[in-house]
């Protein structure tokens, strides 16, 4: 039994939580694991793959190096991850945007199963993966030679990396790099609204969500009313599909199945119902606490702590009662 994590994409994500997350998944099953990470040769990559040597748990760091490697497409990535396969009886990558798109491809390239969003690890045979978008559990014994899986970054304890300076734990080993299929290029790209921008923490790395809903009544209410909020709690700013459909916010805020997926401290839902397309982005939220008018919306189902009341006059009156209260930290 041997088990391979596969870094998230970008060098400097390398480490980061997701990754980490995934390594921590790994530590469950009981094996040795070692992680794998690809990017451009030069001194990032070396510099990732250092930090990578020293997370606990990791017993070998595979890297391979290419100017195709410095922005991979999911086809490239699945290949390369591909020809390390064979060692192995688990593979985990985070469930992030970038491997949901690969580790499919890399399912097919290997003629095995795919088991998405796992949220526990039972032993290294059994697994519960989450399905119909968080609204059932499914416990499940793959029988195939390798499990390969996806794993929800916010249930498994991130593993540790031994402090800067310190020791690399993990043997460094270079496996060659294969040719660009070129089956696909990204022409540009652009920083999302609200990823980090004005002082303002991303969505998915914020400890605290404010997210509006259609309930808002409009673009023009949705920033006055929940940017002093998030601004105050400093929060990144959500919105569910139907605030983005109608207009309230860029889709990069939308939460939810088609969105992104959240798992903040504090999550406030201001004047929306809770759909289970909406919950399946911020379900696994430490504090949820509910802003909407009628007492029967299903958002109040999750939520710790409710409020039925109108959000245009209930937010001033939060601001206000929040007065000089510390922010969320820690
Ligand atoms: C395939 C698919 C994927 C989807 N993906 C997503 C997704 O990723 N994210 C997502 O969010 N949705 C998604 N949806 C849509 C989802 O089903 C819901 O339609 C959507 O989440 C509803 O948004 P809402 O809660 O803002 O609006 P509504 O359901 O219209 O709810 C508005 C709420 O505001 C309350 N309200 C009204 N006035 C006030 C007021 N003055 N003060 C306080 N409360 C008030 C109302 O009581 C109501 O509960 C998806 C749907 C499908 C079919």
């Amino acid at each position: 039994m041997r088990s391979l994590v596969l870094a998230e994409r970008g060098v400097f994500r390398t480490t980061g939580p997701a990754t980490l997350a995934a390594a921590g998944a790994a530590a469950r099953i009981g094996a040795e694991t070692d992680l794998l990470v690809a990017g451009a040769e030069d001194g990032y990559l070396e510099r990732a793959v250092s930090e990578a040597a020293r997370i606990q748990g990791i017993s070998n760091v595979l890297f391979s190096a290419a100017a195709h490697y410095a922005d991979p497409s999911p086809e490239n990535i699945a290949a390369l991850a591909e020809s390390a396969a064979s060692r192995y009886s688990h593979i985990l990558a985070p469930s992030t945007a970038f491997w949901r798109s690969a580790l499919p491809r890399l399912a097919a390239l290997l003629g095995v199963a795919q088991i998405s969003d796992v949220v526990a690890v039972e032993s290294p045979e059994i697994f519960t993966h989450s399905v119909y978008s968080g609204s059932a559990l499914v416990r499940v014994r793959p029988s195939d030679a390798i499990k390969l899986m996806t794993v929800r970054t916010s249930a498994f304890k991130p593993a540790a990396r031994e402090e800067e300076g310190k020791e690399e734990r993990a043997r460094i080993v270079r496996i060659p790099a294969l040719p660009d299929q070129a089956l696909s290029r990204i022409v540009s790209r652009k920083a999302g609204e609200d990823e980090g921008k004005g002082g303002r923490p991303g969505l998915t790395a914020a400890r605290a969500v404010v997210t509006g809903g259609r309930g808002l009544g409009s673009a023009e209410a949705y920033r006055r009313l929940l940017e002093p909020l998030a601004e105050r709690l400093g929060a990144a700013l959500g919105a569910t599909r139907a605030a983005v459909d109608s207009g309230f916010a860029s889709h990069d805020r939308q939460i939810g199945q088609t969105g992104k997926t959240v798992a903040p401290r504090l999550y406030v839902a201001a004047g929306l119902s809770g759909a289970i397309q909406h919950l399946a982005g911020m379900r696994d939220s430490r504090i949820i606490v509910a802003i909407n008018s009628d007492a029967d919306a299903p958002i109040f189902q999750v939520a710790d702590c409710g409020l039925v009341a109108d959000a245009a006059s209930a937010i001033p009156e939060l601001l206000e009662a929040l007065g000089d209260a510390p922010h969320i930290s820690g």
